[in-house]
């Protein structure tokens, strides 16, 4: 594959001044506007939009490109919704309606043992059937089975439907009933959470396509309980459907307001440069001051330790204490610096709507252009997200071997079975191999680092695997 050629030099005219305006921000790194956002959806100059997203991601993460070895576990596709965007569904007695029992649920866990994966990315519907014990029994039981597997689960709406079936569902506060089911989740060996479901933040858009699932503030409550349990978590952005590209900015704003504050937590220091965008964050709770990872020499969170120049304050220490995060052993620092264990988001991964099967096949979807800029604006917006990711299965390998050119830094992994949306393939069996993902990054000009779920290397011999020192 030829790899893309930057069309910025001082010889070649950029095609908009206004870019130039940006260009200078990004390279400065200053957080961008919704009205920067807009001028890199509406420039005829997508090459230097993706060659500034490139920028930003080689920053952050100079010569390399991640994937890791996984398998998806999709329990139950019975849901009692009827979202318009889903092909996924189906209603309890519908042609191959499915719900995963006990025994196959330990046997796919022995399989990736095997196979050596290091993650299971577990969702499913909202199966109105199932106790909710199902849930806790089945991560137990893949624990017995699998216990160096990361279980990476469940999204935020499913977590809203366990918290009601659990009968601790309180509307006047969800965070209460989801915080019980989370540490529920949690004993039961929840390592973190995946992301899914948050499609487009717009009551427009909610209304329209999704009105029956959780919007926006449930979502963020989910996560920001999550975050203050220490669960690292990610999210995404389903677009292509009935949204418009200033709801998807407002979609980034929200997230990035909401990483602020996770981050503001956890003992980053604000940026002074920060640009806040008024009237777009609907929930009141997120008052953090704006944190920015996207400048040189910023040190991303990891769940190792990442240590901060600014001492934590005795009220942050002891919040941060809570949370099962450590001050550094004595002798090393510990009283000038923090150390992050979890509770952030890592991955933002921005999904294409496939129209086919779903009520909303009329539609278009997105074309392979609209891909391409909406992932570099992601990664030029999200500037505090450590991690973009284009997940192969739903843009094509091809496809994702440019967008690691475009500010993606991550390929997702070998997958297995994916029961969701594809752009490959008709299917459940959508498998790549570890060799297929290396070539594609090392295609794309990049050093391939297998990683667990929580981003850190990983070391291998055959199906034994190990987190490098
Ligand atoms: S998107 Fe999720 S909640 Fe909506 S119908 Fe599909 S499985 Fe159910």
């Amino acid at each position: 594959m030829t790899t893309l050629t930057p069309t910025h030099s001082s010889s070649i005219p950029n095609l908009d001044p206004a870019i130039e305006a940006i260009r200078a921000k990004v390279t400065a790194g200053i957080r961008l506007s919704l009205d920067d956002g807009k001028v890199l959806y509406e420039t005829d100059d997508i090459w230097s939009v993706l060659e500034l997203a490139k920028l930003v991601r080689d920053r952050m993460h100079p010569g390399v490109a991640y994937y890791n070895i996984n398998r998806h576990l999709n329990y139950s596709n019975v849901c009692a919704l009827s979202c318009k965007f889903c092909e996924f569904a189906r209603k309890q007695g519908d042609e191959g309606e499915y719900t995963r029992d006990l025994e196959y649920i330990k046997e796919q866990g022995r399989k990736a043992v095997k196979s050596g994966a290091t993650e299971f990315h577990i969702v499913g519907g909202l199966n109105p059937y199932l106790p909710f014990e199902y849930y806790t029994d089945m991560l137990k039981a893949l624990r017995e089975v699998a216990p160096q597997v990361h279980l990476k689960a469940f999204t935020a709406v499913e977590l809203v439907h366990l918290a009601r079936i659990a009968k601790v569902y309180k509307r006047e506060d969800p965070k209460i009933g989801v915080r019980w089911v989370l540490e529920k989740l949690k004993e039961a060996g929840l390592g973190s959470l995946p992301g899914g479901g948050a499609e487009v933040f717009d009551e427009r858009v909610h209304k329209e396509a999704f009105k029956t699932k959780i919007g926006a503030h449930e979502w963020l409550d989910v996560h920001l309980v999550a975050h203050e349990l220490g669960l690292n978590t990610n999210c995404t952005m389903l677009y292509g459907h009935v949204d418009k590209q200033d709801e998807r900015l407002r979609h980034m704003e929200i997230l990035r307001r909401s990483q602020d504050q996770a981050l503001h937590r956890l003992g980053y220091e604000s940026d002074p440069d920060g640009y806040i965008a008024q009237g777009v964050v609907e929930s009141e709770q997120i008052t953090a001051p704006v944190i920015t990872l996207n400048k040189a020499g910023v040190k991303l969170p990891t769940p190792d330790g990442v240590f901060f120049q600014r001492a934590a304050t005795v009220r942050e220490r002891s919040s941060l204490e809570c949370q099962s995060i450590r001050p550094l052993p004595h002798g090393r620092g510990s009283s000038e610096k923090t150390r992050i264990r979890g509770g952030y988001y890592q991955t933002i991964t921005p999904l294409p709507f496939f129209p086919d099967g779903s009520d909303l096949e009329d539609l278009p979807g997105p074309t392979g252009l609209e891909n391409l800029r909406t992932l570099a604006i992601t990664r030029l917006m999200l500037d505090n997200f450590p991690h973009v990711k284009s997940f192969w299965i739903m843009q094509s390998l091809p496809m994702a071997q440019l967008m690691l050119e475009s500010g993606a830094d991550d390929i997702d992994g070998t997958v297995v079975w994916y029961d969701i949306t594809k752009a490959v393939g008709e299917g459940t069996h959508q498998e790549t191999t570890e060799l297929d993902l290396k070539r594609a990054i090392i295609e794309a000009g990049y050093e391939p680092v297998e990683r667990d779920t929580l981003y850190r290397r990983v070391d291998r011999d055959g199906s034994r695997w190990w987190v490098s020192k």
